[in-house]
């Protein structure tokens, strides 16, 4: 096949068939075509959109890129987030999890435009192995009951290559790209149900409820198609998500939600993630009775064990859990003041999200090594009251930096926050939950 009469094709807005997917896909990764063709064609993905068959091509086509595992009759249960600021609830979520019964294969990614990534974030814990292979995998599962590691060359490797590209190509925002993206992983990592959160807003890749409300459904049909149980929940993503975004301080504030002492809305949200995935394990018969064995979970430290048998099973130790100076911190923080009264009407995750970038916690090309320590800590959130000078948001930054650091602050205080002389009204966190049992 023609590569560049492949490009032409979506280009002119027509549908690709299923010979010229699969032989895309294979060429890519096998490295016969280049980043370049590979991007454009992208790019015709994202502004011409694709059909429901294109993208059932595309996700099966990057499925089978790599080997597909299958745990037979064990039942596994994984989530997966499409990806926002200061989503961090897979380190509570999981254990949380375990701690009730559910055996969780997580196959998380890296950071993703605007958004961090889960394997970023756990990887500021030294000795965290996520490069396990299969075999390490599916024996975790199996023995421990939860493994957390980053894509393997071995699990939908053509999602590896492209993830990476979209990623500093601007061609993350497109629902069947993310369809075949998340599906294509969670297809192949063999689990049995998946807790998809799908979010929106501004610190989405969804902006609106409606478009993720579309993606909710393109995710469904591709889990149904194969046989796989799901749950999606809809979730508000108009500000960060608990109070820090950036590597180590993120992790730090999930051991604090497992410890009982974390904000409420990532609290929330990872119980309620966590309950759907106990519901499809069979563990309880529904979201109520399962979010009640959740909450029970962090209570009796159960959760927060399990938090610690997962650092010593992938190979670090758990004295993080107990003394966080262990993490990598940056060396300098700064606070920013108010520069306004009233109540906070917006926060702009998206902006805050590549500002963390521009510090470091982010990638702006394909290999940048990041920088763990640095990122923000909000002091206030939509709806909180605020007074001019009062301290608004930390940045914690590296010693080099001074200046990077004048010119976010100036972005902070002009485009990050905008206030209210009203309290505005309360946006519900959780919209939306669908359960959808494959038969
Ligand atoms: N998460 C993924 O794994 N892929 C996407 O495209 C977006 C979020």
């Amino acid at each position: 096949m023609n590569i560049v009469e492949i490009i032409a094709k979506k280009r002119n807005n027509k549908q690709l068939t299923k010979p010229e997917i699969e032989s895309v896909i294979k060429e890519y990764t096998e490295n016969k075509i280049p980043d370049y063709q590979m991007s454009a064609l992208l790019m015709a993905i994202l502004l011409n959109g694709a059909s429901d068959k294109e993208t059932t091509y595309l996700t099966d086509a990057m499925m089978n890129s790599g080997k597909v595992l299958d745990f037979k009759d064990i039942t596994v249960v994984d989530k997966h987030s499409t990806g926002g600021v200061g989503d961090k609830t897979s380190f509570i979520l999981a254990p949380i999890a375990h701690a009730c019964g559910v055996k969780v294969p997580m196959i998380a990614g890296r950071g993703l435009g605007h958004t961090g990534g889960t394997v970023d974030k756990i990887e500021s814990i030294k000795g965290f192995n996520t490069s396990l292979n299969l075999k390490q995998f599916k024996e975790g599962v199996m023995n421990h009951g939860m493994v957390l590691i980053g894509q393997t060359k071995d699990i939908a490797p053509a999602d590896k290559k492209i993830y990476a590209l979209r990623d500093v190509t601007g061609t993350v925002e497109s629902i069947p790209l993310i369809t075949a993206s998340i599906m294509s992983k969670k297809l192949a990592e063999g689990a049995s149900g998946i807790v998809m959160d799908i979010k929106f807003g501004s610190g989405a890749f969804m902006k609106t409820k409606a478009d993720a409300q579309k993606l909710a459904k393109s995710i469904q049909s591709t889990a149904l198609r194969s046989n796989k149980n799901i749950i999606t929940v809809m979730s508000d993503m108009n500000q960060p998500l608990g109070l820090t975004i950036g590597n180590s301080l993120e992790v730090i504030e999930c051991i604090e939600v497992l410890k009982g002492k974390g904000p409420k809305d990532i609290t929330d949200l990872s119980i309620h993630l966590a309950a759907g995935m106990i519901v499809l394990a069979g563990l309880a018969k529904n979201i109520s009775e399962a979010t009640k064995m959740a909450k029970k979970s962090i209570k009796n430290g159960e959760a927060l064990k399990s938090f610690r048998s997962l650092l010593k099973y992938q190979g670090a130790s758990d004295k993080y859990v107990d003394n966080y100076k262990n993490f990598p911190t940056a060396k300098e923080t700064c606070v920013i003041n108010a520069n306004n009264s009233g109540y906070i009407k917006t926060i702009n995750g998206l902006k805050l999200g590549l500002l963390c970038t521009d510090l470091g916690g982010g990638r702006k090309q394909k290999t940048d090594k990041l920088d763990h320590g640095v990122g923000f800590t909000l002091h206030k959130k939509i709806g909180d009251k605020v007074t001019k000078n009062s301290p608004l948001i930390t940045i914690h930054f590296n010693k080099n930096q001074k200046s990077i650091v004048e010119k976010i602050k100036k972005e902070i205080l002009v485009n990050v926050y905008s206030y209210s002389k009203t309290k505005p009204t309360e946006a519900k966190l959780i919209y939306k939950t669908d359960i959808k049992w494959s038969k």
